[in-house]
């Protein structure tokens, strides 16, 4: 298959969108009209539908088990703090615990071995018949910001142990070691950190310190939370966690689209060819407060209005910048004291950009 890899370096936030999850075979077969395969040919640059490769062959006798998939989809959904059709699980929370044992017994009954890192990083691998050779992985998260859906991560992680399902039974061997991954935390709901499992697999060692001392919004500490879990047993092993360089061959991501844009397209595959750089700023304005119906405009100083006016400019600035990928939100406006009799007299605003190369 020509979907691009990339190398273990990029371990953290890959995001390869991959909307509709539909048997290769099928893709193959439909080669010439399917979007999905103009992208890929696309992308690779040359063409994936030739007739008696070995890649073509391998294709037709492969087939996704879509309905066992779905159930698993549907019952890892009920591991989640809130209500269907809503999913909430937080990074090391009861219901995280029991996904992850879910996950993990998924991952035996595909015949794999099974291993946890300090944080909680699982990974599933089949052997390949040159076991020394570094192992090619796949995999996402199944952590789940509040009310979100049950696909965001989950794609990634069930579908890749479906993959691997899937070459089972073609009787496909490995030569290189294939290996899913469910990395911690991709979210940053509980401690602020997102991609916390993988950027310490990529050897983050001022990650590894400022997690012996992070606390949550209850002021439980990170490794409290870990070791309720049943993660970060001994005091100082965070940094076991890191991988060497060459660890891996190479890594792939399925992930559901997060925007409407392949949807509205109609199609049904896109590759992810470059990484948001996301940051996110935080700004407080003061100004002087008063009666809203009593200081004149000219006399004002209104720490609202000037949080207004940055959230402008935002929008402004990344409408100029002449990307059509480059992104800024601002997510949070607060007005103190907030009364619409009150003029404010401090405002805080929170503005998430996303830049891409
Ligand atoms: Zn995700």
């Amino acid at each position: 298959m020509s979907l691009r890899f990339c190398n273990s370096h990029s371990l953290y936030h890959l995001l390869l969108v991959l909307v509709i999850f539909c048997s290769i075979s099928t893709i193959y077969a439909e080669a010439n009209e399917d979007p999905t395969i103009r992208t890929m040919e696309a992308f690779s640059g040359y063409p994936i539908h030739e007739s008696n490769s070995f890649v073509t062959n391998l294709a037709s006798s492969l087939s996704v088990d879509t309905e066992t998939l779905q159930k698993r989809i549907d019952e890892l959904s009920t591991f989640s703090d809130t209500p269907a059709p809503s999913v909430t699980r937080v990074l090391y929370t009861e219901n995280d615990v029991l996904a992850r044992s879910y996950i993990k017994n998924l991952m035996g009954l595909s015949g794999l071995s099974v291993r946890e890192d300090a944080v909680g990083n699982i990974f599933g691998r089949w052997i390949g018949n040159e076991a020394e050779l570094a192992p090619v992985a796949t995999g996402s998260h199944i952590d789940a910001i509040p009310y979100s859906g049950k696909y965001d991560g989950v794609v990634g992680v069930l579908g890749a142990i479906e993959a691997i399902n899937v070459l089972k039974r073609s009787g496909f061997k490995p030569r290189r070691s294939l290996e899913v991954i469910m990395f911690t935390s991709e979210e940053p709901t509980r401690y602020g950190i997102s991609c916390l499992g993988s950027r310490l697999l990529a050897g983050i060692e001022s990650l590894a310190k400022d997690l012996t001392s992070t606390v949550d919004g209850q002021n439980i500490s990170f490794l409290d939370a870990a070791r309720s879990a049943g993660y970060a047993k001994e005091p100082n092993d965070l940094s076991s966690v890191f991988l060497k360089k060459g660890s891996y061959s190479a890594f792939v991501e399925l992930h559901i689209e997060q925007g409407p844009i392949l949807e509205e397209e109609g199609t049904s595959i896109g590759i992810v060819t470059a990484i948001a750089a996301p940051a996110s700023i935080k700004v407080d304005f003061e100004g002087n407060g008063g009666h809203a119906g009593a200081v004149l405009m000219p006399n004002r100083n209104d720490a609202g209005l000037a949080a207004a006016e940055l959230a402008l400019a935002v929008e402004k600035h990344v409408l100029e910048s002449g990307s059509i990928d480059t992104v800024g939100t601002v997510g949070i406006l607060e007005l103190h004291p907030g009364a619409i009799n009150s003029i404010p007299s401090k405002s805080h605003l929170e503005i998430g950009y996303r830049q891409w190369a």
